[in-house]
């Protein structure tokens, strides 16, 4: 056989073991439960001990048995995040319970000589269990079924993607959220159009990283979105800082490259910005707007850019506080053309700012508060991909990003994914 069939071959095994695997079984999963418990009466375990195992591995939970003996559970269930924090703490009892009663189901009962006292304890036992089976745990799958939507009927393809609604939502409500998914993935496509596909959950409130408008889970590689999600730059902005997460995660093949960035965030040294006269026209307009917040007691806001820039000028030009306060608190309009000219200065070059490294890695107060490289590169990666401005060695690296030739790697990767 020739390579390229041999690698068909094995590639239509993996598929074919993918759609067969437990974690394609479509619902109706409680419906067996009644008569699992009536076996269990009868003392017929494995049936029952299978279906465990099979609903666990649907669920995607993993038990880890440590070197104490201790069992470690990890839920990789999709879609959890898209339950609220009610349901998600439910659905972590009930998995609890499932544990439990698994190995309830496998241990083997007492030793005794006692022949009348050893039937009982079994009949008392089997019949604990059956009961446990057939109205605690129906009920808990019962649930699970419904919440995760296992029919998927109504699942649909939007561009790249497959959205499914959580219990509870219904289509018509969708409207501007999938504009905002639309626009975040449009903007994403122009240099990293591999990141968009797989599922996306839609759900009224999300529990877990940044607000509330996206979520990306590492572990099963899925998207979250809030119905409430709107087609405004933050939260465009927020489904990119997600989908940064993914790249990181799933993509980013160049360690030299995620390394230098990490690196970034431990040196402090000065280093060169280059501030354009476009850069400064740009910055005169940001100050003029925001001096007529002052005027009108409006709080204002300053950019970095405006910051550096108006440290720069204050040690630079000596008149400029002098001006400054004639025109901003007294308003003195007479000052003003001095203030212009000032502001872009007579130079028409670029100039070239030291500033402290250490203190504009952090992109934004909300990777500075979490302290996290990850977070600091998912805010960095939507403002270059929004066209903001950063740090120049910031750019490069983003510049130098790619992933185009790894989408062999995303192919095995997801042949990996069904087949596991
Ligand atoms: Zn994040």
């Amino acid at each position: 056989m020739e390579l390229r069939d041999q690698l068909s071959a094995a590639l239509n095994d993996l598929w074919e073991d993918a759609v067969k695997s437990p974690k394609h079984v479509k619902a109706g999963l409680s419906k067996k439960m009644p008569e699992l418990a009536n076996e269990i009466r009868n003392g017929e375990f494995d049936n029952s001990k299978k279906f465990i195992d099979d609903l666990l591995k649907m669920l995607n939970v993993e038990e880890e048995v440590g070197s104490f003996g201790n069992i470690t559970v990890r839920i990789n269930t999709k879609w959890t995040l898209a339950l609220g924090p009610k349901n998600k703490n439910k659905y972590t009892n009930i998995i609890t319970k499932i544990i439990r009663f698994k190995r309830d189901l496998g241990r083997p009962g007492i030793y005794t000589n006692d022949v009348k006292f050893y039937d009982e304890y079994q009949e008392r036992r089997r019949n604990i269990l059956a009961d446990t089976m057939q109205y605690e745990l129906f009920g808990d799958v019962n649930w699970i079924e419904k919440i995760m939507r296992q029919d998927s009927s109504d699942e649909f393809k939007r561009g790249n993607w497959s959205v499914v609604a959580m219990t509870g939502i219904t289509h018509k409500a969708f409207g501007e959220c999938l504009d905002a998914l639309d626009k975040a993935s449009e903007i994403v496509s122009k240099k990293f159009s591999q990141l968009i596909y797989g599922k996306v959950y839609i759900t009224s409130s999300i529990h877990g990283s940044r607000g509330t408008i996206a979520a990306y889970s590492d572990a099963t590689d899925e998207m979250t979105l809030s119905i409430k999600a709107k087609e405004s730059a933050g939260d465009v902005f927020s489904i990119i800082h997600e989908l940064g997460h993914r790249f990181i995660r799933r993509f980013w093949k160049d360690r030299d490259a995620q390394e230098k960035f990490m690196r970034l965030t431990a040196e402090h040294r000065k280093i060169k910005v280059p501030v354009t006269v476009e850069d400064r026209e740009r910055m005169l307009g940001e100050f003029l707007k925001m001096v007529d917040d002052v005027r009108n007691n409006v709080k204002a806001k300053t950019s970095v850019d405006l910051n550096r820039w108006s440290s720069w000028l204050l040690a630079n030009k000596k008149n400029i506080q002098f001006l400054l306060r004639k025109y901003a608190l007294e308003k003195d309009d007479s000052v003003l053309d001095e203030i212009k000219s000032t502001f872009i200065s007579e130079e028409d070059g670029t100039v070239e700012l030291d500033v402290s490294a250490q203190e504009d890695f952090w992109v934004s107060g909300y990777a500075k508060q979490k302290r996290s490289w990850q977070e600091n590169f998912c805010d960095a990666f939507a403002m270059y991909m929004l066209g903001e401005k950063l740090l120049p060695e910031m750019t490069e690296i983003m510049d130098g990003l790619s992933i185009k030739s790894e989408s062999i790697d995303r192919l095995v990767f997801a042949l990996n994914e069904v087949a596991s």
